[in-house]
């Protein structure tokens, strides 16, 4: 696939350097080229032999440096051979066709050496590497203008609730529409998934098998709603029926705790993107079961949920190598008490530069709240542990 495409995919094939990076040792500042050896006793008065600019070598001038000589050397150059080190220009005043420098240096400052970034050869980017700006930099610097990907997994997105009308529908006093099948659109796309959007979901059994069983024609499949407890909280007895082997049906998390997990064998299911289109993950080879969650439908929740538990499996059905959850941390800005024994992750807005993050929780109405977590840009995280935080503590964040 061309290299720009390739951006955000997860790399199929290991990437070698095609020669040393760099190529040469590379100047790192405008100056002179000198021998360190010769700025022993300052100011040191050095004849100037040439100059070298980034580019093709000028042939006139001499191609080493001895003793007693400079050259004046720009920033991307070849330091000459002879020289090992670069002096900045600051330090230095030219005189006619001498220069007289006065710093001394260590051999090697300024100059990054021939093969020090990466040998020729070497491995540069791993299979399973996601393709960010730096990733797509070094493989257009080691001359790869098409990289082989990983097939992106087909996850469906299956919304659940008799109450759950599409965006563009006539609306009633008592309906909601559709925001999760979005979010988690959004969200699937982020982590390097083809969202597939299913038909909204009544709370009625025969339906909800139906499309169950339609999504699992993707190669994951995730459920918004119908849960948690309730008498029409129908997802897990259905996928019970169909014979679902469950991993957990429940976190100690709030938002999100009655959040499902499991694989239905694949009697049912039909072949989804992964076998179909070229090299897909190692994960995902020949795997007799899709993969399915259960995200508790409160619009936060399932943001939560998401990221917690669906987005490091699809990662891995992309071919991604496995990664830990990222957590910052910033200090609290305002007093928080929570109830305690499960780990809860609560809208916040971060600010504050460098050292100096601040986290502020936003005060919100519940995980229903979606106009609250559009304001917010990162989730508090508090351990289940605790039921006061104090303002000015360090507290964990994820990013949101
Ligand atoms: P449930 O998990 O089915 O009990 O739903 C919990 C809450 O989330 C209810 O208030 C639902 O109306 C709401 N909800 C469920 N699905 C969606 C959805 N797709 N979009 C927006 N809100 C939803
Ligand atoms: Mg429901």
């Amino acid at each position: 696939m061309d290299l720009l495409r390739a951006a955000g995919r997860i790399l199929a094939e290991p990437i070698a350097a095609d020669r040393d990076i760099p190529p040469f040792p590379r100047a790192t500042r405008d100056g002179y080229a000198v021998r360190a050896a010769d700025l022993a006793t300052l100011p040191a008065r050095l004849k100037i032999i040439g100059e070298i600019k980034a580019g093709p070598l000028p042939t006139q001038v001499p191609s080493t440096l001895n003793r007693g000589e400079a050259f004046s050397i720009m920033t991307g150059a070849p330091v000459p051979q002879g020289a090992d080190a670069v002096v900045m220009v600051e330090y230095t005043s030219l005189q006619q066709d001498s220069v007289e420098i006065i710093k001394s240096i260590v051999p090697g400052e300024n100059v990054v050496a021939q093969g020090a970034e990466a040998k020729r050869s070497s491995l540069v980017l791993d299979r399973g590497t996601r393709l960010n700006r730096a990733a797509i930099a070094l493989a257009a610097s080691v001359g790869k203008s098409r990289l082989q990907v990983f097939v992106r997994p087909r996850v469906a997105v299956l919304t659940t609730g008799d109450e759950i009308v599409e965006v563009d529908a006539a609306i009633g006093t008592t309906q909601i529409r559709n925001s999760n099948s979005y979010s988690l659109a959004v969200q699937i796309q982020e982590a390097g998934g083809q969202p597939v959007l299913l038909p909204i979901a009544p709370d009625e059994p025969r339906r909800l098998r139906q499309l169950m069983e339609q999504g699992l024609q993707s190669d994951m499949l995730i459920i918004t709603g119908g849960v948690s407890m309730g008498r029409y909280d129908l997802v897990e007895p259905v996928l019970a029926e169909m014979q679902a082997e469950f991993f957990f049906t429940g976190a100690k998390i709030q938002p999100g705790k009655p959040v499902v997990f499991g694989r239905v064998k694949c009697g049912l299911c039909g072949a989804g993107a992964l076998a179909r289109e070229g090299p897909s993950a190692p994960v995902s080879q020949k795997t007799p079961h899709k993969y399915f969650f259960g995200l508790p439908g409160n619009p936060v929740s399932t943001m939560v949920t998401f990221e917690l538990f669906a987005r490091p499996m699809l990662e891995a059905l992309a071919g991604m190598s496995p990664r830990p959850l990222t957590f910052l941390h910033a200090r609290l800005k305002s007093e928080i008490r929570v109830k305690s024994g499960l780990t809860r992750f609560l809208p916040a807005i971060l600010s504050g530069r460098y050292e100096e993050s601040q986290a502020e929780p936003v005060p919100w109405q519940g995980s229903g709240d979606i106009a609250t977590q559009s304001r917010a840009t990162c989730y508090l995280v508090v351990p289940p542990h605790r039921e006061q935080i104090s303002a000015g503590e360090w507290v964990a964040v994820m990013l949101c």
